[in-house]
């Protein structure tokens, strides 16, 4: 007998129990309470008590250099973007309750996007309230059933979310392999819709695309190109617009994807383009409408930043330095990076298995250091790395201070001889 009345709550005998919808997790579920019970900290249960300054917080009570956050121009402290910040808190309210499209445009997103398309020299900007969601509703939008998303293997997850919710047929090329995008092209329908997708910097290794050999082999199979520059927005480039603009190549970029929330230093997130039908976008890309608009507050210090990151020449040359210093001294000691050289802000320790990954991250934070762990699905399958992510407002004293740490830890894991 089947009970299917709506109300029912004794089944049938007969009936199987209802599947645990928990019960794919559990070789997960095991495989972390395994290694908790070697008595090693969560990584991924980390609580801030206090933060103090773009590279310091409490943790534990201990006080704690931070090298693991997407703070890569220190501006989440910048006095003007408080100010900035504050004000529109005071005059326009914590929350706009509201959709992009019905009441939640205030001038504030307005300005917010006047300053992007300032920063990229494009026509059109359009505000999101994560990069998250840019990445979601643009590749999701642009790309439907039928078209082609060409995006490298290692992309990131908004990315790959955005081809799902869009229904597109996904073809993925090796990662910044442009040998292997050309293969990918070639094999696809000359008359098909197609968006390739590209990083800038790749977050996980902290490694960085050949745009200018891919921007071109994509164009030259009639594809759109989308790049999302996350991690070099601020960094990279005379201007700090990114990867696309260090390697020449912005004028072939239909899209840039961006977020507020690494050199922006608050939340939030965008796309820019020279499509003269960008703004239609608005009506029909879901992510961006079915869902509230930023904080007053929030688009507020997003563009006293960007306004800000324009003329951030001093504070990009000191991250360099930065990343240099640390890289450097990493492979004196002994460690593995991802990258022969410093690409990035991004500084990847590559360690052989996750329970030594762990061990060496709770060795740093004993010592008073955080940086992140990653391990799959984050990282490439069977890739367990310690990510080093630099902020132009740590001091060379400080970057020492983090080798130092490195070795007193790498030493009393076994990690460096
Ligand atoms: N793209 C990339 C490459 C990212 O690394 C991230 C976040 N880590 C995002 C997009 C999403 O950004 P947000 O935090 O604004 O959602």
């Amino acid at each position: 007998m089947t009970v299917t009345t709506e109300h029912a709550t004794t089944p049938a005998t007969e009936e199987p129990k209802a599947a645990d919808l928990f019960a794919k997790f559990a070789p997960l579920i095991r495989e972390r309470d395994t290694l908790l019970e070697t008595g090693v900290r969560d990584p991924f249960a980390i609580v801030m008590d206090e933060v103090k300054s773009p590279t310091e917080a409490v943790i534990d009570g201990k006080d704690t250099i931070l090298l693991g956050t997407y703070n890569y121009m220190g501006m989440t402290f910048d006095p003007d973007v408080i100010a900035a910040g504050k004000e529109a808190l005071e005059k326009f309210g914590a929350g706009t309750t509201g959709s992009r499209v019905l009441n939640g445009t205030y001038q504030g997103h307005k300005a917010c996007e006047e300053a992007l398309e300032e920063f990229y020299g494009m026509d059109h900007a359009m505000v999101f309230s994560t990069g998250y969601q840019a990445n979601l509703g643009i590749v999701s939008t642009l790309a439907g059933k039928g078209d082609y998303v060409i995006l490298d293997a290692d992309s990131h997850a908004s990315i790959y979310d955005g081809c799902f919710l869009g229904n597109a047929d996904i073809v993925r090329f090796r990662h910044n392999n442009p040998e292997n995008l050309e293969k990918r092209l070639a094999k696809l329908p000359p008359e098909a819709g197609k968006l390739v997708v590209l990083e800038g910097v790749y977050s996980m290794l902290g490694d960085i695309a050949p745009l200018d050999i891919m921007v071109p082999i994509a164009k030259k199979y009639g594809a759109m190109v989308l790049v999302d520059e996350a991690h070099s927005m601020g960094f990279f480039g005379e201007h700090g617009r990114g990867v696309a603009e260090a390697q020449g190549v912005m004028d072939q970029v239909d899209f840039i994807i961006g977020t507020f929330s690494k050199s922006v230093g608050t939340v939030g997130g965008f796309c820019v383009s020279n499509h003269p039908q960008t703004d239609f976008l608005r009506l029909v890309c879901r992510p961006y409408t079915f869902t509230a608009s930023l904080p007053p507050s929030v688009v507020a210090t997003a563009t006293t930043s960007i306004r800000k990151l324009m003329y951030a020449g001093n504070k990009r040359a000191h991250l360099w330095e930065n990343s240099k210093r640390l890289h450097k001294g990493l492979r004196n000691l002994g460690f593995t990076l991802a990258t022969e050289e410093p690409e990035s802000a991004i500084l990847a320790v590559l360690l052989p298995d996750q329970e030594k990954a762990v061990r060496m991250w709770q060795a740093l934070l004993e010592q008073g250091l955080y940086v992140n762990m990653a391990r799959p699905p984050a990282t490439p399958a069977g890739v367990y790395l310690l990510r080093c992510s630099l902020c132009a407002e740590h001091t060379a004293e400080q970057v020492e201070q983090i080798l130092d740490m490195f070795e007193a830890a790498g030493k009393a894991t076994g990690s460096i001889s």
